[in-house]
Parts: C-alpha cells; sequence; structure tokens
C-alpha cells in the first residue's frame, strides 16, 4: 500500500487537480491536501483537508508527523505576472516553502519531495529553438529567479544530504476544472472561455508569440511518473526539460476557429508580452524521455477539443 501523501498549496490549479488524480490512484484517505484557503467542491468533498502555510516550518512538520507523511508535493507559489507585482512576497513564498520541505526531507521527516520548477528559468541569452536540458539561464523575471534558485538548491540537497527530490521545468499548463494563478500563459486558458460566452478575445500576448504549453491531464502524467520513477533512473535532480506543444496565439485562435467559426480574436499585449519574449519557443526534453520515458499524448488539435468540449458540458 502507498504512503500517505501531502500536497501543499492543493487548491490551485495544478494542486487541484493533482489531489484528485492521486486520490483516485492510491485512496482518498491517503491523500491530504493543504493550502491557505478552501479549494473547489470535489476537491474538499473527496478526502482529508487540512489548512496550511507552506512557509511555516513547524505546523508542516506537525502535518507530517500527524499524518506519518511518506511524500509530499509542494504546488503553493506565487507565479510569473503576479510576482512581478509582489517580488518581495513572491521571493519569501517560492524560496521559504521549497527550503521548509528540502530540510524536512533532509531531517528524514519525510522521504521523497516534488516541487516544479518552470520554462521561467530561461532568459533572453537562452537558445530559443527546442532549448537543451542544460544551457545558459539568466531568468530576468522575479519568478524565473526564484524558480531558477529552487533548482539549484534542490541538486544541493540531493548531493549534500541525499535528499530524494524530483522536479520538473512545467510549460504552460492549459486545464478547464480550475482557474489559473496568474501567469504568463493565462491567455490560453481565457481564450476558451471567452471563445464560448462571447464568440471573441482580446488577447494580452502578440499574435506570433510562440511559447511551450501542455494540457493539464499530461502534466499530472508526468508528475505521477516521475515520481514513481526508481531513483537510480533520475539523473537530473535539479528539474527536467519536459514538452508537447508548442503555439502562438493565431494558431490556437485558427484550431477555435474550426470548432466556432465566427471566433474573433484581437491582441493588445501588456506587460506580460515582455515575460514572454524572454521565454523560450519550444523545449527539448530527449532526457526526460530517455531516463524515465517521458512521451506527451495531447497536441494542440486534442487539446482544443478537450477544452472546448469540457467546458461546454
Ligand atoms: P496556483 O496559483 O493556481 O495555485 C497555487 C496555490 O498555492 C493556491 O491555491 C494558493 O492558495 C496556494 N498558496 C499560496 N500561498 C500559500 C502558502 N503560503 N501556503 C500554502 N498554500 C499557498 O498555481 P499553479 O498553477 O497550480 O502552480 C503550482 C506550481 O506549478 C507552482 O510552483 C508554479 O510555479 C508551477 N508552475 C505552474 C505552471 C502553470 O502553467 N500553471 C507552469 C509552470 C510551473
Amino acid at each position: 500500500m502507498h504512503g500517505p501523501i501531502l500536497i501543499l498549496g492543493a487548491c490551485g490549479q495544478i494542486g487541484t487537480e493533482l489531489t484528485l488524480a492521486l486520490r483516485e490512484r492510491f485512496g482518498n484517505n491517503r491523500v491530504i491536501a493543504s493550502d491557505i484557503r478552501e479549494g473547489s467542491e470535489p476537491l474538499m468533498a473527496s478526502g482529508p483537508f487540512e489548512l496550511l502555510d507552506a512557509t511555516q516550518y513547524e505546523a508542516i512538520e506537525k502535518m507530517l508527523v500527524k499524518y506519518k507523511i511518506e511524500e509530499a508535493y509542494l504546488m503553493a507559489a506565487m507565479l510569473s505576472a503576479k510576482a512581478e507585482k509582489f517580488p518581495d512576497r513572491a521571493w519569501h513564498l517560492n524560496i521559504n516553502s521549497l527550503l521548509n520541505l528540502l530540510n524536512l526531507a533532509k531531517d528524514k521527516k519525510v522521504k521523497k519531495i516534488f516541487w516544479p520548477s518552470s520554462i521561467a528559468v530561461f532568459g533572453p541569452k537562452t537558445p530559443k529553438d527546442r532549448t537543451p536540458q542544460t544551457t545558459i539561464m539568466d531568468p530576468t523575471t522575479v519568478y524565473g529567479i526564484s524558480k531558477q534558485t529552487g533548482e539549484r538548491w534542490c541538486a544541493y540537497y540531493f548531493e549534500k544530504h541525499g535528499v530524494d527530490i524530483r522536479s520538473l521545468r512545467y510549460p504552460g499548463l492549459i486545464s478547464w476544472r480550475t482557474p489559473p494563478g496568474g501567469g504568463t500563459t493565462d491567455y490560453a486558458i481565457d481564450i476558451f472561455h471567452s471563445a464560448l460566452r462571447h464568440r471573441k478575445y482580446t488577447c494580452f500576448l502578440k499574435e506570433d508569440t510562440k511559447l511551450p504549453m501542455m494540457y493539464m491531464d499530461d502534466a499530472i502524467r508526468a508528475t505521477i511518473g516521475i515520481m514513481e520513477c526508481e531513483p537510480r533512473k533520475i539523473r537530473e535532480r535539479s528539474s527536467y526539460n519536459i514538452a508537447a506543444m508548442s503555439f502562438t496565439p493565431a494558431e490556437l485562435a485558427q484550431n477555435i476557429k474550426g470548432h466556432i467559426p465566427d471566433f474573433k480574436i484581437k491582441y493588445k499585449p501588456d506587460f506580460r508580452q515582455a515575460i514572454a519574449d524572454s521565454w523560450p519557443n519550444s523545449i527539448d526534453d530527449s532526457r526526460a524521455r530517455e531516463d524515465w520515458g517521458w512521451q506527451y499524448r495531447y497536441d494542440l488539435k486534442k487539446t482544443t477539443g478537450e477544452m472546448l468540449g469540457n467546458l461546454r458540458s
């Protein structure tokens, strides 16, 4: 039987789906959701929930003891666009929550940790196409700097203290169950809601801004996949590149028009354009494929169909 699991930041865009997926796999009572706020009805109704601040070391420690937790997934963070508005709060949350868990794992209070990094670790001098696993990283956002620092801490705690930390550099994630939390790729979710409701959308990025993206089901499969992998296969203890599709707002709009022919898009770039311009167009994930068999399932066409179908119903 799988040991108890704790999710921190469980009520957000990814945490909600991850909690539901883990509960289905390992049993509702073995997956403890926690956050500083309550979550959606399916999340709250399906298993245990605790109010828990991921920046509070002792509170996390108590929770690990209370439920005899073996694995923890840290999903609490402030995302790219929001972090530019609140740099100090973003740094405090993103770094201290991670250091708390790394230190608890170092002291053997939890056996295995998952922490997500992001394509935001890359910057303007990074090669933009098929960005390699190991390359120049010069992030220009508070969020990107916090993720790059986090990656170095992960590698350090693995090397120095043998902490079993596993991490993925998520691209922009597209999902319908829970609203996104203030990232630069949020347009690729907003556009579906707006297309169904108003038949039009004003995009905050330019039409030719190509970014790496992934459908949530693939991201959850990757997350559970890397956590279930034998430790010796995980050769990257900073974070793995993972990829699925890359597209521009214009290409996404074209796909939506295939379902909603009178859909219209306008472009009104804001401060998020500069963030998007500093990120890669596409990602080389061959290392994740080689090491633990990663392979995406959802391309742009399939994602568009899933999003519209699920939001409609
Ligand atoms: P989100 O903003 O939707 O959810 C974050 C959750 O953390 C929220 O429910 C929030 O209430 C909670 N939280 C905030 N402060 C907290 C605290 N002090 N203690 C406990 N919980 C707290 O974010 P998300 O999209 O679900 O992202 C989860 C992780 O994945 C983050 O590390 C993020 O950087 C990373 N990521 C997300 C994407 C994406 O496209 N969504 C892409 C790359 C990386």
